[in-house]
């Protein structure tokens, strides 16, 4: 599953995957334009569901394409604000609205993120410290609890946003995890953890460290390989400029 697709309000129905939606109290009806690059914009008047936006998108799926076929040549794509954000990790979806503003805002609600930004470039920094705020939030008490549970002893935690690492371990005993860690599904980022915690005792990947991630999570071989290719389902506004 590519990130797009997993993002879109509507996986299934239209090969159009990944456009952004900007609310415009000036608008009168829904418009649909595509930027050099071939980035979708849906502008829509106040208070449009989000189900009329899919229908009309929809609708318009054959002349979408064609643009995008056209302009996508023009310029190397910037990553899109997505219609929605799913956080496998907690199995939250929330719809994402963009407005253009001078202000500078992000308001995160319990299905929805409402965004102000002069541009693309300002909504897209919103998102991305949004995301790392979020992670802690939701990453660190759980990292902290099941430390408890398996009797290791933190000496703190940091949230990153990195390409690279799922996570990390420094000899101080303070963990690092990689806000793109709220993509993954619960038991892979159980396991980074688990791994993570287990470096506690062993600062290396020996057969004994290998023991002791077992010991805690027997199914660790099968979620390192789903960790592996979990970069794949991490959408691209969080590291794409
Ligand atoms: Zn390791």
């Amino acid at each position: 599953m590519t990130s797009a697709s997993q993002l879109s309000l509507f996986d299934s129905s239209s090969p159009v995957d990944s456009f952004a939606v900007r609310v415009s109290p000036r608008a009168r009806r829904l418009t649909v334009r595509v930027h050099i690059g071939g980035r979708v914009e849906v502008v829509v008047p106040q208070g449009v569901t989000p189900n009329t936006v899919r229908a009309f998108v929809t609708r318009n799926t054959s002349w979408i394409d064609r643009k995008v076929a056209q302009m996508g040549c023009h310029a190397t794509p910037v990553a899109a604000i997505p219609a929605a954000i799913a956080l496998a990790s907690t199995g939250e979806h929330l719809q994402v609205q963009w407005r253009h503003s001078e202000r500078r805002s992000l308001r995160c609600g319990p299905s929805e993120i409402c965004i102000e930004a002069r541009d693309l470039h300002g909504a897209i920094g919103l998102m991305r410290e949004w995301l790392l705020i979020a992670a802690r939030e939701r990453l660190s008490p759980r990292l902290a609890e099941l430390a408890q549970e398996l009797g290791m002893s933190l000496k703190g935690v940091t949230i990153r946003r990195q390409r690279t690492r799922w996570g990390s371990c420094s000899s101080r005993g303070k963990i690092s995890l990689n806000c793109s860690l709220l993509f993954m599904p619960p038991e892979v980022v159980r396991y980074l953890m688990v791994h993570e915690l287990s470096h506690l005792q062993h600062m290396n990947h020996s057969e004994a460290f290998w023991r002791a991630v077992e010991r805690h999570e027997p199914n660790f071989r099968h979620l390192d390989r789903q960790l592996t290719a979990g970069w794949r389902s991490v959408p691209d506004w969080v590291f794409k400029s």
